[in-house]
């Protein structure tokens, strides 16, 4: 039969042309699915030439297609194929009104005046993964607009951008809001010539009582050349700090007094408080809600996915929408999202650095993102517990053994195994009856992983072998006990001296003390150890020895020592010096 009038052929080289075309972006290779097709089909292999031109047919077919469309065919023949990615980007909840937009563009928009923890991972991560899931845009836009009080610092733009790609969150735009003031200069513009804004010269209490009192001030009703001329005398140096602020008009009986004629912008006295991008250049600084809001526009945010405290923020900025002629962006408020135990407020941490309280911004008792990659909490847990925890408006509680359960599981599946043994106490084991060859799994269910071997031969009449074990373990003994070396052999203690005990071999075999329910311990033969140095997570320092297989570590490297816990290995030197994750 001419193989292009064979059907079954044709269809199931079609399968393999809209799985290839819906993995390569809507083109199918048809050079991908000779190869494929031949293992399927060995009967074909004398026919290339035919089955070459058969797939081409095919290919220019499925090609023809949209990508849409033949995910569509995919997706309804053979589902199973595309289990994996559906399971995933079901996790949160479709964005409100999301067909309304061409694309889908959200943001993230941190002040640069510290590096980033984990209270941000939330507004990251959602942000991030809706614009991936609709393979839409991601913008990262730093706001540091308040030299004075919120100064940013130029390390921090740099770590903030680390700390993005080390969560796995690729930037498709940046932008710096102390680059865009004459920007904001225009607008503000606008909406003071409009009348919609205005320049208040009153002194904050007075102005404060009579907005309570729902009272305009007398600045309010001037004319708007008159206010455009405060605002160029404000522009121009004629006012200094605290004298002249822009006000953007609202509804004066807005229930919300803190809504009503809300601040937009204010002088900086820059010569005393210089911005570290742009020095004294500018005196006139804007507001969070001018700022923000207008950029939020102009950068075609489509969704503002933000914490619930930021809901008055919306109301404010409704007004300016309104006399700009915008839309509004879809906004999601999501509820706090409390870590117990983790220390996450910015003014506490860069102040207890400054005291020497803590040794950097990676210190393991700081809930930093440079502090979690240190112990070795993965960016794969936190996103998992992130998209998990999802968009609700209620508040949510987590601990840090919450975060631990995500990391172990990740962790549990790759690590390699090693023996650790914290403040070393010497065990010789007597009447050792022959030279052992210790065959120790990196990883207990992938033996394809490798192993770590040591030989132990037994010395002198004694036929003794001596290993380090932990000073806890040994204080655990006592004479007459069986414990089990693990993957090694079962011994009896026989005596306890000082730093040092004795002990017979017993035999081999697990199964001779599994009954018993005999100890099972780590150790390492002496002579194979490497010195080794464990930071815990309250920053006090555990020293012992790890084995010396180890020293084929690298930084950066997550290991499980067995009967201790996870471990990210930060240093590999005469010494290893490690950062303790957790159970
Ligand atoms: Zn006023």
């Amino acid at each position: 039969m001419a193989l292009e009038n064979d059907n079954d052929l044709r269809e199931q080289i079609r399968k393999a042309a809209l799985l290839n075309g819906v993995s390569h972006d809507g083109k199918a290779q048809a050079g991908a699915l000779v190869g494929k097709i031949l293992g399927e089909r060995q009967d074909l292999r004398s026919r290339v030439k035919d089955l070459s031109t058969v797939i081409n047919s095919v290919v220019n077919e499925v090609n023809s297609l949209s990508l849409g469309e033949q995910k569509a065919i995919v997706e309804e023949k053979w589902p199973e194929t595309q289990k994996k990615e559906k399971t995933e980007e079901k996790k949160l909840p479709p964005l409100p009104n999301a067909n309304k937009y061409a694309q889908i563009v959200a943001r993230f928009s941190p002040n640069p005046d510290c590096v980033l923890h984990l209270g941000s991972a939330r507004a990251i991560l959602l942000s991030h993964e809706y614009a991936r899931i609709y393979k839409g845009k991601f913008i990262l836009r730093f706001e540091d607009t308040d030299p004075k009080i919120k100064k940013p610092s130029l390390e921090f733009y740099e770590s903030i951008r680390d700390d993005l790609k080390w969560l796995g969150c690729k930037v498709d735009e940046e932008y710096i809001q102390s680059d865009r003031l004459p920007i904001y200069y225009e607008y503000t513009e606008r909406l003071i010539g409009d009348g919609n804004a205005y320049v208040c010269e009153c002194p904050t209490e007075e102005f404060r009582k009579k907005i309570i009192a729902k009272q305009a001030c007398p600045c309010r009703s001037l004319p708007a050349a008159e206010n455009l001329e405060r605002w160029h005398r404000m522009l121009n140096g004629g006012y200094t700090e605290g004298q002249a602020v822009v006000r953007v008009k609202t509804d004066l009986e807005n229930p919300n007094p803190a809504v009503r004629d809300w601040p937009a912008l204010r002088i900086i006295d820059t010569k005393k408080y210089p911005h570290p991008r742009v020095g004294s250049k500018y005196i006139v600084w804007p507001l969070y809600n001018l700022a923000a809001g207008l950029d939020d526009h102009l950068m075609g945010m489509t969704h503002i996915i933000r914490g619930k405290e930021h809901y008055t923020n919306m109301v404010r900025q409704k007004y300016m929408y309104q006399y700009l002629g915008w839309d509004y962006p879809e906004a999601i408020h999501y509820g706090r999202l409390k870590i117990t135990g983790a220390f996450l407020s910015k003014s506490k941490i860069v102040q207890g650095i400054k005291e020497g309280i803590y040794t950097g911004f990676d210190d393991p008792r700081l809930g930093t993102f440079l502090a979690l990659r240190k112990r070795g909490i993965t960016p794969e847990a936190i996103k998992k517990m992130i998209v998990d925890v999802g968009i609700k408006s209620n508040d949510v509680t987590l601990s840090w053994e919450n975060l631990f359960s995500y990391n172990r599981k990740i962790l549990d599946a790759t690590s390699h195994r090693y023996f650790f043994v914290p403040t070393p106490v010497e065990l010789k084991v007597l009447e050792v009856p022959k030279i052992y060859h210790a065959k120790l799994p990196m990883h207990p269910e992938k033996p394809e992983q490798g192993f770590r071997e040591y030989t132990m031969l037994p010395q002198g009449n004694e036929k003794a072998v001596t290993f380090w074990i932990s000073k806890k373990d040994a204080e655990a003994m006592e004479t007459d006990d069986i414990i089990r070396l693990m993957e090694l052999f079962n011994i009896k203690i026989e005596s306890k001296i000082d730093n040092s005990e004795t002990a017979t071999f017993v035999s081999e075999s697990y199964d001779d003390i599994r009954k018993i329910k005999a100890p099972l311990i780590q150790w390492i033969p002496k002579c194979e150890e490497v010195p080794c140095q464990i930071v815990m997570p309250d920053a006090t320092v555990i020293e012992g020895f790890a084995e010396s297989a180890c020293k084929k570590l690298k930084p950066d490297d997550i290991i499980q020592f067995e009967r201790f816990g996870f471990t990210r290995i930060d240093e590999v030197n005469q010494k290893i010096v490690g950062y303790y994750s957790h159970k």
